[in-house]
């Protein structure tokens, strides 16, 4: 008889915190393997819980097993813990004392990766001040002063320190909230020592704990997803290349392609080794900055599926959501080849919001109608209900097999992009 997770006879439940896209996708991959879900998320139509239908036991007064309220609220994880096996995340935000806490109690079994590595990260100077410690390569950067009881007293001490870190690493130089950031939305850039002030107040002024990082001139940028099993086992994907806009990730390119083939090879060195430092199972997201002169940067770790593993569903052998269930179940780990000779994806960015403009749904999508025509194109929309500028809406992953049969491929969505966006 197989002891598999697959072939149980009451498999066990899994809990996510978070049910946006990330959610969503990972349910897709968990219906395929009979791998039940209850989600932890505000609402009852997140993205995740639209697709993951699995409604109240008789007698209850909710409308279902989910659970409404935020991920980053104590109480809630705990009444998700009370109905699953497995606790994972989408996101780092969230409340990880709980985490542990819940995990003590034996409400369940296992939370993955563990509550000390999504504390550890969700920290971007704890996680940087630690990953430099192991010896991996991250660029300069310095801690500014904790926020005091007194606001205006610490827009004046980070404003000092920010001046302080300009002299040091000369300017620009990059201001990030050490929390609560995604998308580029806690980073200011400092053009010069009188913009540092601008900065603090534009970052939670004087209310939250922020560091300095050294500009990185790069060339360009990439990306790993790691995958690590539960015993230890760390299995890296090809090395990537992403292009952000305005601080959001817009495209990935796979693989990536450079005048140095060890260049590939290195970037996924590094992330394994990063993420062999943790503890837990699941899969991780390695950003890393590629200096003109071919030295390998870390930026930065998510503890969890990443928009730059989007097109591990279409791309590679196993998807990054499939792995990512596999490694938290303790089932074998998927092969991480590609199986194409080249990929792209492409981020659906809300061009307009939907209050201002009736057409910013009709601009966003037009390039996933155009895509519909194009073969070896797979859209993925998310099902966020209204459309703000910049919210990431849906992608379209490319595959074809050569880098020129996808470029061809990738002319006309580029297009209706271009037009969308005029
Ligand atoms: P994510 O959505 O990936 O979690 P985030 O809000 O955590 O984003 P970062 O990844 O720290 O933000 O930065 C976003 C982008 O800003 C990077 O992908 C890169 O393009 C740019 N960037 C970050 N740090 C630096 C730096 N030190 N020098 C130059 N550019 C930087
Ligand atoms: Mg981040
Ligand atoms: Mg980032």
């Amino acid at each position: 008889m197989s002891s598999s997770e697959i072939a149980r006879a009451e498999p066990r439940v899994v809990g996510v915190l978070g049910a946006g896209q990330l959610g969503r996708m990972l349910v897709e991959a968990a219906a395929r393997l009979n791998v039940s879900v209850r989600l932890l998320d505000v609402g009852d139509s997140a993205p995740a819980k639209q697709i993951c239908d699995v409604p109240a036991q008789a007698g209850s007064s909710a409308r279902s097993e989910h659970i409404d309220g935020s991920f980053a609220d104590g109480e809630k994880i705990k009444a998700l813990a009370n109905k699953v096996d497995i606790i994972t995340v989408e996101i780092e935000h969230v409340d990880a004392s709980k985490l542990q806490e819940v995990l003590d109690q034996g409400l369940v079994k296992e939370v993955h990766p563990t509550p000390a590595t999504i504390k550890l990260i969700q920290d971007k100077f704890a996680q940087k001040d630690y990953l430099r410690n192991k010896g991996l390569p991250c660029g300069e950067f310095s801690p500014l002063p904790e926020p005091a009881q007194n606001a205006s007293d610490t827009v004046q001490s980070q404003a000092r320190a920010i001046e302080e870190a300009g002299d040091k690493y000369g300017y620009p130089v990059m201001i990030k909230s050490r929390t609560q950031a995604y998308d580029g939305r806690g980073n200011y850039v400092v053009k010069t020592a009188s913009d540092a002030s601008d900065a603090v107040n534009a970052l939670g002024a004087g209310t939250r704990g922020l560091y300095a990082e050294k500009w990185a001139p790069f060339e360009r940028e990439v990306a790993v997803m790691v995958v690590r099993s539960s015993t230890g086992e760390v299995r890296s994907y090809p090395a990537v290349e992403t292009v952000h806009k305005n601080n959001i990730c817009h495209s990935v390119f796979v693989p990536l392609r450079s005048r140095d083939a060890r260049i590939g090879s290195r970037a996924r060195k590094i992330a394994e080794k990063a993420v062999s430092t943790f503890s837990g199972a699941g899969v991780f997201g390695v950003e890393l900055f590629l200096m003109g002169d071919g030295e390998l940067r870390i930026n930065e770790i998510a503890p969890r599926p990443h928009n730059s593993g989007h097109y591990t569903i279409e791309a590679s052998e196993t998807s990054q959501y499939e792995n990512h269930l596999r490694a938290i179940l303790g089932l074998p780990l998927g092969s991480t080849e590609l199986k194409v000779g080249s990929a792209i994806m492409i981020n659906l960015l809300g061009l307009a919001d939907l209050d201002k403009d009736k057409d910013a749904i009709a601009k966003t999508y037009a390039p996933a109608v155009v895509s519909l025509n194009i073969p070896g194109t797979t859209v993925h929309l998310y099902g966020k209900s209204g459309c703000r500028k910049g919210r990431k809406m849906g992608h379209i992953t490319i595959v074809g097999p050569s880098d020129a049969a996808v470029r061809d491929r990738l002319a006309p969505i580029q297009d209706a992009l271009n037009t969308a966006t005029e």
